[in-house]
């Protein structure tokens, strides 16, 4: 089955059980400050949940476009050394608000996998994760479906922090969440990789496809959880994942939308297509900034127009690294016109500009990239130890426009790390000159208003609104 193939099969099916088929949201949340962007098909609902809206409707379906570069749910890390994380992605929706609840949310995703009419997937691949105390799905699992005990692994707050489970999900960190069940696809022995909650989880032999939330609270910022008017159900499944089951691979870059991507990608750097996480990163970053120009977002020195320079940015140094000299990120554009325009005709309507917009900046890093790493390339020479000094990061991303998760994709290619304290430092005093300069004294946190740095991990944790605010100042 083609990818979007799965795309229809799965909106037929849950048209069939009575839900409403509702358009993919924008990516730039409306109205909802707390949201970085789009990052799950729940988001365009998030009011049904919380009883504060009603539509003509209590069951829906959706395609959703996510991105998850950033925020609670960042996947920038990831991509391109996974084999099932993108920064873009269509995940795939059921929801009830206040109408069915967990019986007929497992039993609908149980038929829609392994049907003979649907998708007929084999019974033995599959596993699945339940909330540690969750009795209620254990039993529809094990009684109903008959699901044999050792597929129905318990998973509880295991990362210290009361509800940071991977069973318990959450848009953010505040608003609707609630326990889950996820649906788990074995990718066979000859891949690394353990069960969910086993010490090797890590690796890629059990990939979970669908996660199933039974939403009943709503997280305010004090930590406090509050029922929510009426037990309701949100789902979320991986369309490249279920392709590349569906289509024989392992990987979700070797799904027919994908090899045409990394084709289109590997022509345009006038490199070959090998596999190599440079060309992955450049074929999964051209779907995240076309479908974020789409949707109307610029790159530009703050808040989320600052989030897509840096995905631009980083499709170029990976671009640097195959070979390519100029630019070449917007040629690829046509290749997703193909792929996708037909199910998202936004992408369609607006080529020309989104070639442009990314035209533009590419031109525009292109005069420094290249300087900018000869200049790191001359540093590391003379590099004791495996940190990259705070100055040097500070100094590639003053002066040759490198943002921070840039320099660390760069050294951790070399097992490198950066002194981010150091990077801070040199942010802070270049920020006390600024205010010292300036006339008015403007608090300039004020004006971001997009947190992005909620949740951060590793480098991004601290920098991202640094650099905000030391941009906006400038
Ligand atoms: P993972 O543990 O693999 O990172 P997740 O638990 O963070 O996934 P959810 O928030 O539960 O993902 O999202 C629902 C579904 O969306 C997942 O089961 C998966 O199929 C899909 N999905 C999540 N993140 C990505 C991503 N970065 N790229 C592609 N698909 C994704
Ligand atoms: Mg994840
Ligand atoms: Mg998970
Ligand atoms: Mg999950």
């Amino acid at each position: 089955m083609k990818t979007a193939e799965i795309r229809q099969a799965f909106l037929k099916f849950f048209e069939s059980k009575n839900h409403q088929i509702v358009r993919s949201s924008s990516l730039v949340p409306h109205d909802d400050p707390t949201l970085l962007f789009t990052n799950a098909g729940m988001n365009q609902f998030k009011d049904c949940f919380l009883g504060a809206e009603k539509r003509p409707y209590t069951r829906a379906t959706t395609a959703q476009k996510c991105v998850r570069a950033g925020g609670k749910h960042n996947d920038l890390e990831n991509v391109g050394y996974t084999a099932r994380h993108h920064t873009f992605f269509e995940m795939m929706g059921n929801f009830s608000f206040g109408d069915y609840f967990k019986q007929d949310a497992i039993a609908f995703a149980w038929e829609f996998l392994t049907s003979p009419e649907w998708l007929n997937l084999p019974v033995e691949k599959l596993l699945v994760t339940i909330y540690e105390n969750d009795d209620e799905a254990y039993d529809i699992w094990h009684k109903q479906v008959g699901l044999p005990d050792h597929k129905i692994i318990r998973i509880g707050d295991n990362k210290g922090a009361p509800y940071a489970s991977d069973n318990f999900w959450a848009m953010g960190d505040t608003g609707p969440c609630g326990p889950c069940t996820e649906v788990f696809y074995d990718h066979g022995e000859h891949i690394w990789g353990g069960p969910p909650g086993s010490p090797e989880e890590d690796g890629d032999r059990f990939i979970e496809i669908w996660n199933i939330v039974f939403m009943q609270f709503n997280r305010q910022s004090s930590g406090e959880m509050q029922p929510l008017p009426a037990p309701s159900v949100d789902t979320g499944m991986g369309l490249e994942r279920i392709s590349a089951i569906l289509q024989g691979v392992h990987a979700n870059y070797e799904i027919d939308l994908f090899r045409d991507l990394l084709n289109a990608s590997a022509q345009a750097i006038g490199c070959t297509n090998e596999d190599q996480p440079s060309l992955r990163v450049v074929a999964d970053h051209i779907r995240s900034c076309s479908f974020l120009i789409a949707d109307g977002v610029m790159p530009s020195n703050e808040g989320r127009g600052y989030v897509l320079r840096r995905i631009i940015r980083r499709a170029c140094r990976h671009g640097h690294k195959l070979g390519a000299r100029g630019s070449f990120f917007h040629h690829i554009v046509a290749a997703l016109v193909a792929e996708m325009g037909e199910a998202y005709p936004e992408l369609k309507d607006q080529q020309a500009m989104i070639e442009r917009v990314l035209a533009k900046e590419e031109e525009q890093f292109a005069r420094t990239l290249e300087h900018g790493l000869q200049i790191l390339e001359q540093d590391l020479a003379e590099l004791k130890g495996q940190v990259i000094p705070g100055a040097v990061v500070f100094k590639l991303y003053d002066t040759y426009g490198f943002p921070v998760d840039l320099t660390g994709d760069i050294a951790r290619e070399r097992d490198l790390t950066l002194d981010l304290d150091g990077f801070e430092s040199a942010m802070e005093a270049q920020r006390e000159r600024a205010r010292a300069a300036s006339q008015f004294g403007i608090d300039y946190n004020e004006l971001v208003r997009v947190d992005v740095d909620t949740d951060f991990t590793g480098y991004d944790q601290t920098t991202d609104k640094g650099q905000i605010v030391a941009l906006l100042q400038e």
